[in-house]
């Protein structure tokens, strides 16, 4: 029998790849600004190792020009270059990426900062371009080549000519159809906000000519164009400077450009791990609540870069739905560029990465509520209501990351507490920690059932909120206290006398008891005696895990 090979439709594989890869066609230029950073860290890499190589930081950059006669864009660097091979091996073959094997044959540990390695980045240009060409001359060689191609059909190689070493990239920009536009990567302020977006941290200046106006000299009402170069990546990112290099206004004006909110974040954590997973973050607790917060429409997510450069706006995975009020981004070198949302998931390194930084999270609220209550209270005020769901989700497996972040309001303090300072107070022989459950302080105040507990001297948390109950639920106790509803059946209080004693029994008694159990039937399941009742003739209690307030929740929740 004979062997065949598949065939496949190159061109239309082609498409089907960078359209599954990419989500936005503009991250072409990020894909080609990256590819250059990379061609420069080359040079600079051999500058190290080989003496006769000089690094001279101010004669490499990347430079961006648009011409919107020819309708070409054009991407030039003065990284290392490709030679005749290497264009026909690193272009002319999908998915194989000279970056990779650069790593491999320098035995260059992954940590350093090149970062392709998937070998499709390139071909995104497609996505704008009808054609692409490619001229470049390589470090160490007088000659020059001229790579072209139209797609996937192929390419063509020739000789031409280039006085410098380096690689110019350029793009014959698609015309505009009916439904698809491309103009805009002609325009100038285009082109510099979707470098400013994804590529501001690329190490080595992107420079672009800028057309300006200015008051022709002599003339006061006459203008007059001029271009200047201007260099439009700012370069050193915020998160790669030191600590002791920053200020708070840093930090916080790094929140508003980033437009995480509109307030002033109650906390900044700048993190700079390294060892199994290297990743520098800057991450933000706010202080209000974002106005679509608790709908469906908010999504949370952190930034992710590859070394400086912008993979995904808002990353999911980096933060548990508990802490998803946090704001920021996460740099890190062990990532790939090219990685899709679907394998991101997956990625062992992401998950290490979230782990930490939700243990940082933690323990860094954990300090603001030791050293800056006021604030604390702030935040909580706004998200507290959050950190209760997470208690309540996933069965209280989190109960340990959340339970000391919780507060709730003191009969006693008249103010927020948390429950490690509740059960520090409890008096010895006091066994639960106890709650009651009202629309607000005001009216539970007002609770007849609060009465025993409150003239034992015990405190009371008040629970205004649906979820406060449910939350506690899961959580069962804290530190083995266990917590106790001041209306639920037994508040482990009552003596054993207290319990024999006109426990309603008598004949009188239980006549009266039966004919309100008659009035009030289907309403009630029971009429009691109760020794709780200081002031109040009578109270509600529920026997069961529910609690009336629980019920009453659970009854107005649609199906
Ligand atoms: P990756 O960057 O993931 O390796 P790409 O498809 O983006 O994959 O690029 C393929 C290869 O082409 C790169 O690995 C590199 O060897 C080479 N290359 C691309 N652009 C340049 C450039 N501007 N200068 C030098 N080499 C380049
Ligand atoms: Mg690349």
């Amino acid at each position: 029998m004979e062997k065949k090979e598949f065939r496949a439709e190159s061109k239309r594989l082609l498409d089907l790849m960078i359209n599954s890869i990419y989500t936005h066609r503009e991250i072409f230029l990020r894909e080609l600004i990256s590819n250059a950073s990379d061609a420069i860290d080359k040079i600079y890499y051999k500058a190290l190792t080989d003496d006769s190589l000089r690094f001279d930081k101010d004669s490499y950059y990347i430079k961006i020009v648009p011409d919107k006669k020819n309708r070409t864009l054009r991407i030039s660097d003065t990284g290392i270059g490709m030679t005749k091979e290497e264009l026909e091996e690193n272009l002319g073959v999908i998915a194989k990426s000279g970056s990779l094997a650069f790593k491999k044959e320098n035995e260059i540990k992954d940590s350093y900062e090149i970062i392709g390695q998937f070998g499709v980045g390139f071909y995104s240009a497609f996505m704008v371009a009808d054609t692409v060409t490619v001229i470049s001359r390589a470090l160490g060689s007088n000659e020059a080549y001229k790579w072209e191609s139209q797609g996937a059909d192929g390419y063509t190689i020739e000789p031409c000519e280039k006085d410098t070493v380096g690689t110019d990239i350029i793009l014959k920009i698609k015309e505009n159809t009916e439904d698809e536009k491309y103009d805009e990567y002609l325009e100038e302020y285009r082109l510099k906000s979707i470098i400013k977006k994804y590529s501001d941290f690329i190490r080595y200046p992107i420079k672009m000519d800028i057309t300006r106006r200015r008051l022709k000299e002599g003339s006061e009402n006459e203008y007059e164009d001029y271009v200047e170069e201007q260099i439009i990546n700012s370069m050193v990112p915020i998160w790669k400077k030191n600590k002791n290099e920053l200020t708070a206004e840093d930090y916080e004006n790094f929140y508003s450009e980033k437009h995480y909110g509109f307030d002033k974040p109650v906390k900044y954590i700048h993190i700079n791990a390294e060892g199994t997973v290297s990743y520098r973050a800057i991450l933000f607790i706010p202080e209000s609540i974002p106005f679509d917060y608790y709908t469906r429409e908010y999504e949370k997510g952190l930034e992710l870069y590859s070394n400086g450069v912008l993979i995904m706006n808002k990353c999911p995975d980096l933060l548990p739905d508990y802490f998803s009020f946090v704001k920021g981004m996460v740099d890190s070198e062990d990532l790939s560029l090219n990685i899709s949302r679907e394998m991101l998931q997956h990625d062992r390194q992401l998950k290490l990465i979230a782990k930490n930084i939700k243990n940082k999270i933690k323990s860094e609220l954990e300090a603001l509520l030791k050293d800056d209550r006021e604030k604390y209270e702030k935040f909580y005020k706004s998200f507290g209501r959050q950190l209760k769901y997470g208690v309540y989700s996933d069965f209280g497996s989190n109960k340990d990351v959340l339970q000391d972040l919780l507060m709730f309001y003191s009969s006693k303090e008249k103010k927020l507490v948390t429950l490690n300072e509740y059960v520090s107070r409890m008096p010895e022989e006091q066994k639960y920690i106890y709650y009651a459950t009202g629309e607000s302080i005001e009216r539970i105040e007002k609770l007849p059932q609060t009465e025993l507990v409150a003239e034992k001297g015990y405190e009371i948390l008040y629970f205004t909120e649906d979820i406060d109950e449910f939350a506690i639920k899961m959580l069962m106790s804290y530190k083995d206290k266990e917590f106790k509803s001041v209306s639920s059946g037994d508040l482990g209080i009552e003596t054993q006398e207290d319990k024999n004693n006109g426990n309603g029994d008598d004949d009188v008694s239980k006549e009266l008891f039966n004919h309100m159990k008659n009035l009030l039937a289907g309403k009630v399941k029971d009429v009691r005696a109760s020794k709780r009742l200081k002031h109040h003739p009578v109270c509600f209690s529920s026997e069961g895990e529910i609690s009336i307030e629980m019920e009453k929740v659970l009854k107005s929740m649609p199906n």
